[in-house]
């Protein structure tokens, strides 16, 4: 199903693709037409695969997370409030204030992630 966070993780991860793969290219300054078109097609196929392997490993990346507490929904967008969120991935919840992990899990203080 394609929702708008599905799409916001599939452009991010288009983009990055399309840079890390244009770059070299650049940087050479020969612009074949050839490697131009693999990079695009890479950056088409490659995030639903990162996507998809994401998701086998627990990561719900292009999904809508919600509080385990309250059931508001976080920002597609978050800033991490420390490093290890920044980590870790996580969110406070702006409703009711609780921790959460990547997965929208409360974690409770003291307890390992
Ligand atoms: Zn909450």
């Amino acid at each position: 199903m394609m929702t708008k966070h599905y799409a916001a993780a599939y452009a991010m991860l288009f983009i990055i693709c399309l840079l890390s793969g244009l770059f070299p290219i650049v940087l050479s300054g020969r612009f074949d037409a050839l490697p131009i078109v693999v990079v695009l097609v890479v950056a088409v196929v490659v995030p639903p695969l990162l996507i998809w392997i994401a998701r086998r490993m627990g990561y719900p990346i292009g999904e809508p997370i919600h509080c385990s507490k309250c059931g508001t929904e976080m920002p597609m967008f978050r800033k991490p409030s420390s490093i290890r969120q920044g980590l870790a991935g996580g969110y406070n919840c702006r409703n009711c204030g609780a921790v959460l992990d990547a997965r929208g899990n409360e974690i409770k203080a003291g307890a390992a992630p």
